[in-house]
């Protein structure tokens, strides 16, 4: 007898209680009988945590039932759930729910074993690599391994009705012959792979990456501590190992917004193969409300699954500020203590990288900047006239612009513009090209030319100015001896 857990609380609004009943009665009348109860959170979620009187009726009546199938025993309640924390602890006593399992998210052993259930029946090629395809899959459960196999299946069935090898108007080529000649390949795994998201990695924004180191001009410092510190030891890990190098586990980008460190953080996670795994701070802290360090708990778990992996935290400084600097201090430091945790937990063999950013590293608790947790520091200054001028190459790349444009002597003119004013300004200027081709009724856009780009000059102002590019360069080196001295 199945119970689905939302749908009693919904479809059967101001009823609940008496479905429950029913179903209860049901089983008893019928046993012996199992009777399961899916989503349980929902229906009895932790009571001083539910405002309505509905759910607390529920869960009472939950309880109620429960404790008077005891004398029987012919009838076993088997509830569910992905959020065990949020059920209401009432129920996981003795004599209710007494026995607790946790069905973990197969690991490569186990998911192999489930590939070869759902591939059991299916014409496999003989390159397919059912041990390898178990290694990739992180992060698939059985669903959606059960998934992937069906869509690899498609593909290869796709493929014989385009290749005529079958054709469902035509029951003569369903010969044995030609049915044999369809098979799975091991590319069609693949393919399938990345068309299936499993379902560990939906939550928390995980994206695969796809910027490339070419796609940022400029720092080349910056580019090159991160080449050697991620994506060097994420690459070949054993070689660090035997050398007895020590990757840095968090990396802390600093410097005015806009200068590309999300963009530093995608690309070192593109180029060393991993996952990108982006936490925005403010979001954390209002999407989580109160529970934010449950939330930096489940980051964590979904990096480990994930891994390789590349967490990055934006603004960490609003999630990790100095203890006792909040406002609301304790909800903070239960934060910051968990974030702490979680970094020292990290083995090296997890093959996680923590990159934080902010613009405020002040503002940060400073035991977050220990050995261990970001030990390293990069400052990420705005772009120099070399750098401004990278960067409009790279924005440029795919503009049709007149021969007149010369990117040099508009690098020159961009002094204290950030990466992400350069980009608006690029921006800024094809618009006006645009514009003026859609004024004239042309029919194709114009080029760009010099001229847009001087009145776009106009229009995109710097965000930066001298003083604050000094303020960030004091306080990068302060920063550097701080870190020397420690
Ligand atoms: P930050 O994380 O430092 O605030 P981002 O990396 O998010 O800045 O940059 C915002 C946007 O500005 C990017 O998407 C990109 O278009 C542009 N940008 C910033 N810095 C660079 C750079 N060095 N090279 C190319 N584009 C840049």
């Amino acid at each position: 007898m199945a119970i689905n857990g939302p749908e009693i609380v919904s479809k059967y609004y101001g009823e609940s209680e008496a479905r429950l009943r029913e179903v209860f009665d049901e089983a008893k009348k019928n046993s012996p009988a199992i009777i399961f109860i899916d989503e349980i959170d929902s229906i009895a979620p932790k009571r001083e945590e539910v405002t309505g009187e509905v759910e607390r009726r529920v869960v009472a009546q939950l309880l109620t039932l429960m404790d008077g199938l005891q004398e029987r025993g012919q009838v076993v309640v088997i509830g569910a759930t992905n959020r065990p924390d949020a059920v209401d602890p009432a129920l996981r006593r003795p004599g209710r729910f007494d026995r607790e399992i946790w069905i973990n998210p197969p690991d490569a052993k186990g998911r192999q074993e489930i590939l070869q259930v759902h591939t059991r029946n299916m014409p496999l090629g003989k390159d397919v690599d059912l041990a390898k395809l178990a290694e990739v899959t992180y992060g698939y459960t059985g669903a959606d391994l059960a998934a992937l196999s069906k869509e690899a299946a498609m593909k290869a069935l796709r493929r014989a009705l385009q290749q005529k090898i079958i054709n469902p108007e035509d029951p003569s080529t369903f010969t044995d012959d030609n049915l044999k000649r369809i098979q799975v390949s091991m590319q069609d795994f693949l393919s399938a792979m990345r068309e299936t998201i499993p379902s560990a990695l939906r939550e928390i924004y995980i994206e695969v990456p796809k910027v490339k180191w070419s796609d940022i001009g400029g720092l080349a410092d910056a580019k090159q501590e991160l080449q050697e510190m991620v994506e060097w030891p994420l690459k070949h890990p054993d070689r660090f190992k035997r050398l007895g190098i020590k990757a840095p586990r968090g990396i802390l980008l600093f410097g005015p917004p806009g200068t590309g460190k999300t963009l530093l953080a995608k690309a070192v996670a593109t180029e060393s193969g991993s996952n990108f795994i982006s936490v925005r701070g403010p979001e954390v802290l209002s999407k989580w409300f109160g529970e934010s360090e449950k939330a930096i708990r489940e980051i964590f778990k979904k990096a480990r699954m994930a891994a390789p992996a590349v967490v990055f935290f934006d603004e960490i400084d609003s999630i990790a500020p100095a203890r006792g600097m909040s406002v609301d201090t304790g909800a903070m430091d239960r934060i910051v203590a968990q974030l702490l945790a979680e970094m020292d937990s990290i083995s090296r063999l997890d093959d996680i990288v923590i990159i934080g950013a902010t613009n405020r590293p002040d503002m940060m608790d400073p035991a977050l900047l220990r050995p261990g947790r970001f030990d390293r520091i990069v400052y990420i200054p705005p772009p120099d006239k070399e750098a401004r001028l990278e960067i409009l190459r790279v924005h440029t790349r795919k503009l049709k612009m007149g021969s007149d444009v010369d990117l040099a002597k508009i690098a020159e003119k961009t002094e204290n513009y950030t990466g992400a004013d350069i980009a608006a300004l690029v921006k800024e200027a094809a618009m006006l090209a645009l514009r003026e081709a859609i004024n004239n009724k042309e029919p194709h856009a114009r080029e760009v030319t010099m001229k847009h780009f001087e009145e776009a000059l106009t229009r995109v102002q710097p965000s930066l100015t001298g003083d604050i590019v000094k303020h960030y360069e004091d306080m990068a080196k302060t920063l550097r001896r701080a870190l020397r001295g420690s």
